[in-house]
């Protein structure tokens, strides 16, 4: 992408409205745009971003064996009749009418719409164990939406629901979920502590938040200080049995506040207890029978009819981007992950128009997006220093720097956003080091 042809609206005041940092740089950065208090345009540099966070989740999802569909964000409100929560539910559920005067809902998460996909064409236990998800705008009209994507109206989430013929079953689909979100925020560069969770309006008895601990977090939370530093536990392990894992993980104290119980929290040891401040960006729950019972939602088995099994897993796709860029900035800017890095590579032209330097930032553009790397070429008119300024606050993992002086030489700049580090060399060592 040449920037001169990009559409990045940067603002050049920190906004007024923003209180914690990721907010303020979404906005100064042009990521996203407020439309009406929390509801976002998703401007291109934003979307490049929320779009590599996608990736990365189907990915880890459809390593752990989910499929991927698309549900409607209007639901009928017959649907949340069946299961009892359309008049539960309260005023963070957005109530529409059509035409027909028929009540609809923009879903603020999706059990029953799936859970109707699944009794239509699901009637063997030997189609079971299933987990489907769908990654959808829900709609929450949240008392007070704030902090920008953090705690939107409409926000973009992940949710997945596991189908398993008994207990047993959902409790390995819970397994499975339980580590992959450990492997997806771990991806992203963030420290994810599972925490045994309130259930709230989902319902259920089984459930764990996934929190990122951060003094601008809305939840408190305490736990064994040794969770925090406990690496992923990746791709080679073993699918259908992960109890281990998952126990490791559980044996520790980790509460959110809700859960929160100061005797058992005593036991830890002084050293290694840590109250703190947490963002919840991702929450699982086995909940049993709650929704197939009322919505008929069973399968032939062996032995006659049985109700289904269920689990329910979101990811806050969009408040993820906040949680990253609150775990991962300094006072220039945002310090993106490689993995989620709106680009991967800022080619900086120090003097547009010189030959020599246009010839080489084509070259490097050329080639480095033959390479598959996602290049933004910084070809604009503006000083060096408005450009070094400008690309270290939207975060881009590396600057490859090409100037007159240089190039006189033979030779350019690459500079590691992360690091600050800088390194002149050969220009085409440069390049072989990007590809
Ligand atoms: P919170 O406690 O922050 O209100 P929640 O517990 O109501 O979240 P869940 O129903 O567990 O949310 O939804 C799954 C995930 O969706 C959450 O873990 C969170 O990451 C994300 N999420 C929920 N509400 C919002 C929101 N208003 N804006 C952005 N993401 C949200
Ligand atoms: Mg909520
Ligand atoms: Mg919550
Ligand atoms: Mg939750």
């Amino acid at each position: 992408m040449r920037l001169s042809r990009f559409f990045l609206p940067l603002l050049k005041e920190n906004p007024a409205e923003a209180q914690i940092v990721s907010h303020r740089l979404m906005l100064r950065t042009g990521m996203i745009r407020q439309q009406a208090a929390g509801i976002y345009a998703w401007l291109p540099l934003g979307l490049k971003v929320l779009r590599k966070v996608e990736r990365i989740v189907e990915e880890e999802m459809a390593r752990a064996g989910s499929i991927q569909l698309l549900m409607p964000t209007l639901q009928l409100a017959d649907l949340w009749r069946e299961s009892g929560r359309y008049e539960d539910y309260g005023q963070e559920m957005l109530r529409i009418k059509d035409r027909h005067d028929r009540d609809l809902l923009y879903g603020p998460t999706a059990e029953e719409a799936v859970t109707e996909v699944f009794r239509a064409s699901v009637k063997s236990y030997k189609d079971l164990p299933l987990n489907l998800y769908q990654i959808s705008w829900k709609f929450r009209d949240e008392q007070r939406p704030r902090f920008g994507v953090m705690r939107g109206r409409e926000f973009l989430m992940k949710d997945a629901y596991s189908f398993d013929v008994d207990e047993a079953s959902a409790r390995k689909a819970y397994n499975r979920m339980f580590i992959a979100y450990l492997n997806t925020f771990s991806r992203m560069g963030l420290k994810a502590v599972p925490m045994r969770a309130d259930t709230g309006p989902i319902g259920g008895d089984l459930s764990h938040e996934f929190i990122i601990l951060a003094d601008t977090g809305e939840s408190a939370v305490f736990c064994h200080k040794d969770l925090v530093d406990m690496p992923a536990p990746g791709h080679d392990v073993d699918w259908n049995d992960l109890q281990g894992l998952v126990d490791q993980r559980t044996a520790l104290y980790a509460a959110t506040e809700e859960m929160h119980d100061e005797a058992a929290f005593g036991e830890v040891p002084e050293d290694k207890k840590l109250s703190a401040r947490g963002i919840e960006v991702g929450h699982i729950f086995y909940f049993g029978e709650k929704y197939s019972k009322p919505m008929k939602a069973t399968v032939n088995g062996p032995d006659g009819e049985v109700t289904v099994h269920m689990g329910s897993y979101g990811v806050g796709v969009s408040r993820l981007l906040g949680a990253i860029i609150e775990a991962s900035h300094d006072e220039a800017g945002i310090i993106w992950p490689e993995s989620v890095a709106p680009f991967d590579v800022a080619v900086i032209n120090l003097r547009p128009g010189d030959e020599a330097c246009d010839a080489a930032c084509e070259k490097a553009y050329a080639a480095l997006t033959a390479a598959g790397r996602d290049v933004l070429y910084n070809d604009t008119d503006e000083r060096p220093g408005a450009k070094f300024a400008s690309m270290d606050l939207i975060g881009i993992p590396w600057q490859l720097i090409i100037g007159p002086k240089g190039l006189a030489e033979g030779k350019v700049e690459l500079k590691q956003r992360a690091t600050g580090e800088r390194q002149t060399a050969l220009f085409d060592d440069v390049l072989n080091q990007l590809i």
